[in-house]
């Protein structure tokens, strides 16, 4: 059984933000970040919008920097994924998949969000033979292939800039004619020779025995069906919050899964908060889970402080 006096599941802008405020208190912190520390960050190519970066910063680079900042200040980073967490009060009892044993006196829940995909006909199947959820990791490989990307907020939008540079066509797929991605994003995809709009259109199969071959779209306004011939299609449509494996832990969670907290960082529980695209539904930003994540360190520490 390792002892720590907080334990922080996840390890991107909220966890890092949380730990930095923690071990600047003198709280002894570990990072449960999984097999692959950083989330959502390290599959997004630049980032514009994260104060004090007079230039974009590519999404693995400024994780990096908050995971180097992390360990500078003491915090250790462990890739295990916690799969359990039990206790009604402090000290609590977390799992990891490999059976790693935890107890900490305090625990911050900041383990984000992952894609959300379509459900539809040969998704599942051709998953990794050209359906993909990360234009950034997966891009190369559609290298002067036609692509497809299904979804109209910031992510779809950015993923297809991103692929026009090195697709030859690329089709945005958005199911109405309103966005959720910013203007300024929206207006760089309008200016973009290579990409076209298939608007008020859902993807209904795709298409391929062994790969991606194409997608059947309907048009939920005439019902009307399209054949778009692709190699690649990106399914962009949000994320569900990674929380499943809280069920049954005690952790009062809501319909959509997402954690529920006050504005103070405060589970149900005393002693868990929880912090980030865990708890966020609105305001899903790498700053503002980095800023709940500042304030889950505080009132973290300040637990530990009274409970140790
Ligand atoms: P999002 O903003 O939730 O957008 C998801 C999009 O997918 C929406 O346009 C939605 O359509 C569509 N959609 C949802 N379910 C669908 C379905 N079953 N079939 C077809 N379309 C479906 O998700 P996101 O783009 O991943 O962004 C998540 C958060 O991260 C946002 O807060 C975003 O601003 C942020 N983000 C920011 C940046 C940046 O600032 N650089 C980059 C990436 C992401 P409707 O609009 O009709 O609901």
């Amino acid at each position: 059984m390792i002892k720590t006096d907080l334990l922080i599941i996840g390890a991107g802008p909220a966890g890092c933000s949380a730990a930095v405020y923690a071990a600047r208190s003198g709280i002894k912190t570990i990072i449960a970040g999984g097999a692959m520390p950083g989330g959502q960050l390290l599959q997004t190519n630049d980032i514009e919008n994260y104060a004090g970066f007079i230039n974009p910063v590519p999404g693995f680079e400024l994780m990096d920097n908050m995971h180097k900042q992390c360990k500078r200040l003491g915090v250790e980073i462990v890739s295990d994924e916690i799969v359990k967490l039990e206790g009604s009060q402090t000290p609590f009892t977390l799992t990891a998949a490999g059976g790693t044993q935890y107890q900490a006196t305090a625990v911050i829940i900041a383990a984000g969000a992952s894609a959300r995909w379509l459900g539809v006909e040969g998704e599942e199947r051709l998953k990794g033979h050209g359906v993909s959820a990360c234009a950034t990791c997966d891009g190369f490989f559609f290298k002067g292939k036609e692509v497809v990307v299904v979804g109209g907020g910031n992510t779809a939008f950015e993923d297809a800039l991103f692929l026009s540079q090195i697709c030859p066509k690329v089709t945005l797929v958005h199911r109405r004619e309103g966005f959720r991605a910013d203007a300024v994003t929206v207006e760089k995809v309008r200016n973009t020779p290579n990409i076209t709009m298939q608007l008020n259109c859902v993807p209904e199969q795709v298409l391929g025995d062994t790969a991606v071959t194409g997608v059947i779209l309907r048009n939920v306004k005439t019902q009307e069906k399209i054949e778009i011939p692709c190699a690649g299609i990106f399914v962009a449509v949000g994320a569900v919050p990674q929380t499943e494996w809280l069920k049954g832990s005690g952790v009062a969670l809501e319909d959509n899964g997402l954690v529920k907290v006050d504005a103070r960082q405060h589970t149900n529980i005393d002693g868990v908060f929880a912090a980030g695209d865990c708890t966020e539904s609105e305001f899903r930003q790498a700053v503002v889970a980095a800023g709940s994540g500042a304030k889950a360190g505080i009132v973290a520490s300040a637990f530990v402080n009274l409970h140790r």
